[in-house]
């Protein structure tokens, strides 16, 4: 056939049919869709002329801003390849990922302005807009779009085509260029609207956009439905209550760190949430504790598991599920298989702990100039291994136990960290937590607890160990305790481990 999947045809016809609507509001101002269209189309105009061909890679570096999507459509128009870039980067960090991806053109905001600047004679790009940031040397993009004809003729591409490399955070090595074609975004919303269309009419994206839930679940999905959606620049939990009510918001997704920051914000009790039709969480395990914060204010919590390579969806709970198995991830999308295997391919027995693997058309199609990395993951026929540790039951209800990185260790059990954290969150001292494993002369490793308590409470290790008496097994119960005062968390929300068991495994880290 000739269809073609891709994301300038959806957009077109999204377009077509909801022209004069609002498609996104930003710091007090809104553009209807033909509007947001014709800025793409001018940006892709301005840059053809610069030279930008199908093929080439294109970023943007920058805090959420309609640009960030501009910039996405205008790459699509040119068949370019998008590179959305995380704003916290370090100069180094940002010159690896430009160069790794020989981004032709960068697009920064005002906020990337000084690193950019700083590092502007060690990258290998042609090309260098500047949003928001009147001070830069740097063209403006406002101008640049603004005196600008629209393109007319988009450069055709296929489903199988590179759309997006996004580079994973790095929470557990040196970023990896993902690659997404067309037909993986388009697939993995699919999958998902396939079994229930949970949006409705106004989405707020306040996750980044350059992490994979923030563009692709957030932002894309609001466009792929010809929705309104709210941009904000960077999550604050207040202005996040205060935008569900003021704009009867029908969708979100968080991270679980964002969703704790919100529940224990002042107005979480009196604001008016009953717009919500889909609160959608992902990204990290998240405790059941917090789940029933949200479902008590009535919200229907949608749980969703996936990475990036899977452009991201594997797994969703629906609402009703959520309220029998809080516990669960939930069940595999609508065209995506998930088993459970042992590490080399062999599927386990129901109920037997594994490597989660994914096979699907939203799963990516390798990493950019990586083969060996893409081979290690990525099985001929299309199974991708993810790194997680989990189970399936009889019900097919998945659940994920943590990641195969983070397992720990002790006495030769392995302990999944995410089911003491989920332990310890009823504790009513605890604000929050993360267990990890630190060396041990005895036990290999002992489960650690590192926690954040809640101001006027004290928390001793022989308390803590008291109350998971008979809540977990024995050697789950944490032998070691220490006291922060917040945990490092990387920008979408994950406690960054690595840093925590870096810092407490000097000889001068404070114990509890
Ligand atoms: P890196 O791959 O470099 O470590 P990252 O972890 O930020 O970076 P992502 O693709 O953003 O990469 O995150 C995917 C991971 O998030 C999954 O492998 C899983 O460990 C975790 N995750 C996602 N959703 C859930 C969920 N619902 N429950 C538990 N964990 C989840």
């Amino acid at each position: 056939t000739h269809a073609a999947i891709d994301l300038t045809s959806i957009l077109d016809s999204v377009c077509l049919r909801n022209a004069h609507k609002s498609a996104i509001s930003f710091e007090g101002k809104t553009w209807t869709y033909s509007e947001f269209d014709t800025r793409c189309r001018r940006l892709a105009r301005y840059l053809k002329q610069h030279g930008v061909r199908k093929g080439d890679r294109l970023g943007y570096a920058g805090q959420n801003h309609p640009a960030f999507l501009e910039t996405l459509f205008a790459a699509a128009h040119l068949g370019a390849i998008f590179v959305p870039v995380n704003y916290r980067l370090s100069g180094p960090e940002l010159t690896y990922i430009i160069n790794d991806a020989g981004m032709h053109t960068l697009i920064f905001d005002g906020f990337m302005q000084a690193t950019v600047e700083n590092i502007s004679a060690d990258l290998c790009t042609q090309g260098l807009l500047a949003v928001d940031a009147p001070a830069s040397p740097h063209p403006d993009y406002e101008q640049a779009i603004e005196d600008n004809h629209p393109l007319l003729e988009t450069v055709p591409v296929s489903a199988q085509d590179v759309a997006f490399i996004m580079y994973t955070s790095g929470t557990t090595g040196t970023p990896k260029g993902v690659m997404l074609t067309h037909g993986n975004i388009f697939w993995n919303d699919l999958n998902l609207r396939l079994i229930e269309d949970i949006y409705g009419e106004v989405v707020l994206t306040c996750c980044p956009m350059y992490h994979i839930a923030g563009l692709n679940c957030a932002a894309l999905a609001a466009i792929f439905r010809g929705a309104h959606q709210h941009i904000h620049r960077m999550f604050d939990p207040g202005e996040t209550l205060r935008t569900i009510e003021r704009e009867k918001v029908s969708a979100l997704l968080c991270v679980p760190a964002m969703l704790l920051f919100m529940s224990q914000h002042e107005e979480f009790d009196t604001t008016n949430l009953s717009s919500v039709r889909a609160l959608l969480s992902g990204g990290a395990p998240v405790p059941p504790a917090l789940i029933k914060r949200y479902q008590q204010r009535g919200l229907p919590f949608y749980q969703v598991y996936g990475l990036t390579e899977t452009s991201p969806y594997a797994l969703m709970n629906l609402a009703c599920d959520t309220k029998t198995h809080p516990e669960a991830a939930g069940k595999p999308v609508i065209f995506t298989e998930v088993r459970i295997t042992d590490g080399k391919g062999r599927e386990v027995p129901t109920g037997e702990q594994g490597e989660i693997c994914i096979r699907g058309p939203n799963v990516m199609s390798g990493y950019w100039n990586k083969p060996e990395a893409t081979t290690e993951v990525l099985t001929e026929d299309g199974w991708f291994s993810s790194g997680d540790i989990g189970y399936c039951d009889d019900n097919g209800f998945h659940y994920i136990s943590d990641r195969k990185k983070d397992m720990v260790i002790s006495g030769g059990e392995n302990v999944y960290p995410a089911e003491v954290e989920a332990v310890l969150y009823q504790h009513e001292a605890v604000q929050e937590v993360a267990i990890l494993g630190l060396p041990d002369d005895k036990w290999g490793e002992a489960v650690t607890a590192v926690l954040v308590v809640k101001t006027g409470t004290e928390i001793t290790l022989e308390s803590l160990r008291k109350f998971c008496d008979g809540k977990l097994a024995r050697y789950k119960i944490p032998l070691r305790l220490f006291v922060v005062d917040e945990l490092p968390r990387n920008p979408s929300g994950k406690v960054l481990k690595y840093v925590l068991r870096e810092r407490l495994s000097s000889p001068s880290a404070q114990v509890a």
